[in-house]
């Protein structure tokens, strides 16, 4: 048996203590003093959960492309570069970008990915191809290849992924894009949408999706804000993201009104999919997060707005854990 000692989050906070663990499941679990010497000590954390990536834009990484710096040109659909490229790679430079940016994931602890997928059904079938083999579970939130409504095609989508997440109530129809969010919710699978991204958008024709999450709110204001907390609706910011565009979230004014905000990385093109350097770009970059609270977002609340399993780092769990430095919050062990 193997042991990791030092602080561990739990649902109430830090508590000190150590965890045995062997061939993957934790067996141990204890206060007090490590019964033999550690392989690692430190802040010991559940693995991450990333809200929100597009990884099938990674191989354009590795394209040395200068990439413009604005929305619309990017990353909109149907006429950004992104699209322009995605429609031109093979499957083969989709598929190993995709596992490139899941051996990262794995590599600095993060083992659950919430992906928006595009492409339709073909997309869903490149992202499960290049997960085939790694020990990472994903949430597949898919959409139509074009940005029209085809009852028939939701219907297919949603029988092979988690859900739906769409682009922003900018770029669609809306009365299309509310048939979509019914079929989803109808068949109780999860409905997310990009929103106040670029522009500030209506607050009430978004929440009339009745969507599981949002993403960006980088323009929302106040009152926009406070409806969304009061309907209960995570936020998922990624800061990294928002920056290269040249857009900071208000972060502060989100903690002050009490928004569940959650975290992502958004195009993998853009940011590596790793969790903790978001969580570091965040702590340099804004004040608004004590290290146990951004921790604990990343982890057990992720888990929660994904209703994904909370009782982990409990004797007979899955050994589903990093340890970290607790200055640098360097991975110094990742159990997955
Ligand atoms: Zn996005």
């Amino acid at each position: 048996m193997k042991f990791v000692s030092g602080e561990i989050l739990t649902e109430d906070g830090f508590q000190k203590g150590y965890l045995g663990f062997q061939r993957n499941k934790i067996v141990e679990v204890g206060k007090g003093s490590c019964p033999e010497k550690p392989v690692a000590k430190g802040l010991i954390v559940p693995t991450f959960v990333n809200m929100h990536t597009h990884l099938g834009d990674s191989f354009i990484k590795y394209k040395n492309i200068e990439l413009p710096r604005n929305i619309e040109k990017l990353v909109a659909p149907p006429n950004g570069l992104k699209y322009k490229l995605l429609k031109e790679a093979s499957e083969n430079e989709l598929i190993e970008g995709i596992e490139k940016s899941i051996a990262f994931m794995l590599k600095s602890g993060t083992s659950t990915f919430c992906d928006f997928r595009e492409g339709g059904l073909n997309g869903i079938c490149h992202l499960k191809t290049a997960i085939d083999l790694w020990n990472i579970s994903s949430v597949i939130l898919s959409r139509p290849e074009k940005l029209d409504y085809d009852k028939n095609e939701i219907d297919l989508l949603l029988r092979n992924s988690d859900g739906i997440g769409l682009s922003s109530i900018f770029d669609w129809n809306y009365s299309e894009m509310m048939e979509i969010a019914k079929q989803t919710k109808r068949k109780n699978k999860i409905f997310a949408i990009h929103a106040s991204e670029r522009i500030r958008e209506n607050i009430d024709s978004i929440l009339d999706l009745k969507p599981d999450f949002l993403v960006h709110m980088v323009k929302a204001s106040e009152s926009d804000l406070i409806c969304v907390k009061e309907n209960n609706i995570p936020v998922v910011l990624c800061p990294r993201s928002n920056a290269f565009f040249g857009l900071k979230p208000n972060i502060d004014l989100m903690e002050k009104i009490g928004v569940n905000i959650l975290l992502g990385t958004d195009n993998a093109m853009l940011s590596n999919p790793s969790i903790l350097d978001e969580i570091r770009y965040l702590i340099k970059n804004f004040k608004a997060f004590e290290i146990p609270e951004i921790l604990y977002k990343t982890t057990y609340a992720a888990r929660k707005a994904l209703n994904l399993e909370c009782g982990i780092l409990g004797s007979n769990s899955k050994a589903d854990f990093v340890v970290l430095d607790d200055k640098t919050l360097q991975p110094l062990y990742v159990s997955v």
